[in-house]
């Protein structure tokens, strides 16, 4: 049987487990897998545009779990009344190809997105790092905003969007986390002073949020909005005024800000910080500049994470998704006017026990 997490089950584990040790939690995750680097099948997602969004599949696997996200990004949703971002994802067992687990990934990506950006701004920002400011207040902002709260302390959030509503909404989810919240009329306003910003729009255009005039010493940008091709946050400006890192090169070339750069415009790999073969911050002025796209790597800890606390607190169902029968060569026989019995009870839940181990 293969574990399941609906929307509700993993809403609910979040809630028990609280989202800022969840965060946090998760951003060990990743950050030991990414030290694991080469163990992993590394490939760039595939993806699927349209003229209003993309749909992409991203898989990767080590020697014992395969996982695999199907998400979307689609800013006009919001007028269809559903979000720019949706997403569900499975676990399976290398050696058996048995999906281990099922699970929606709409909140997960949130937590996994606000992750990764903590751990990377942890060994990238300034360790006196207090003032974060956050253009762009839609679904990912509260998620990254208490992430940096849960991993770096931050104390002071500056929130600036297009969109009053979306500031609102942030402001009021944000009332009793002892966070100070401050509103800014422009991302120029918000920006100034802050010692990290993160960009979180959703536009499928070459935007351009933060300009080289924005940007302080000693301030690092984690730039998480500009996912896909056609789609950028930054001046190109702004990219050559600190050193650039990134989770996969040659997705995020094509995907990330750095699209706008040459070929030969240098990058680091987020694992190679990770693991301590190259260098993050060299000096307190320097300006650092996360261009985050998103990789399969994060989203195969994450699927790791939340089957584990799933296991731990006992949390979701168990689905057939695939047969477990007593013949496995007899599959003719689920067509049986008389169905053959599954597996006994006791064979029930082998694969996710055994995942849980
Ligand atoms: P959302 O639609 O819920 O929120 C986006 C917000 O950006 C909206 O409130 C919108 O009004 C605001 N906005 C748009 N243009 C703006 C501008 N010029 N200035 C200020 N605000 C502006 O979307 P979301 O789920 O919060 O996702 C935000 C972005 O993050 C999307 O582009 C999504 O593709 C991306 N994303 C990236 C990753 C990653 O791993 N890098 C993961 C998840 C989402």
């Amino acid at each position: 049987m293969t574990r399941f997490l609906d929307v509700s089950a993993v809403s609910q584990l979040l809630r028990t487990v609280g989202i800022e040790k969840a965060i946090a939690d998760m951003a060990k995750y990743i950050a030991s897998d990414y030290k694991r680097w080469d163990e992993f099948e590394k490939v760039s997602r595939v993806a699927h545009h349209s003229e209003l969004g993309v749909i992409e599949l991203m898989p990767t696997s080590d020697k014992k779990l395969f996982a695999f996200k199907y998400v979307n990004g689609h800013p006009k949703n919001i007028e269809r009344n559903l979000s720019t971002v949706l997403a569900c994802g499975l676990l399976a067992e290398m050696d058996t190809g048995m999906p281990v687990l099922l699970s929606e990934m709409t909140l997960l990506t949130a937590v996994r997105t606000a992750a990764t950006s903590a751990a990377v701004a942890k060994i990238l920002a300034r360790k006196d790092s207090k003032v974060m400011a956050v253009i762009g207040n839609g679904a990912q902002s509260e998620f990254q905003i208490l992430g940096f709260k849960a991993v770096l302390g931050i104390e002071e959030v500056r929130l600036y969007d297009i969109d009053p509503k979306a500031m609102a909404k942030l402001v009021r989810n944000l009332a009793h986390t002892g966070l100070r919240v401050v509103t800014a009329a422009s991302v120029r306003e918000a920006v100034k002073g802050a010692d990290i910003v993160t960009t979180i729009t959703a536009d499928k255009a070459k935007a351009v949020i933060l300009t080289p005039d924005m940007i302080e010493a000693g301030m690092h940008i984690n730039a998480v909005g500009g996912d896909c091709p056609g789609k950028t946050e930054l001046h190109r400006d702004v990219l050559k005024m600190g050193r650039v890192f990134v989770e996969y090169e040659p997705q995020t070339r094509i995907e990330g800000d750095i699209q706008q750069m040459p070929a030969s415009f240098s990058v680091t790999e987020l694992w190679e910080v990770l693991s301590g073969y190259a260098s993050a911050r060299e000096n307190e002025g320097d300006v650092t500049i996360f261009d985050s796209v998103g990789f399969a790597l994060a989203d195969f800890s994450a699927l790791r994470y939340i089957n584990d606390t799933a296991a731990r607190l006992n949390a979701g169902t168990t689905i057939n998704i695939v047969p477990l029968l007593e013949n496995p060569k007899d599959l003719y026989s689920l067509l049986s006017p008389v169905a053959l019995p599954l597996m006994p009870k006791v064979k029930e839940g082998v694969a996710v026990q055994r995942i849980s181990a």
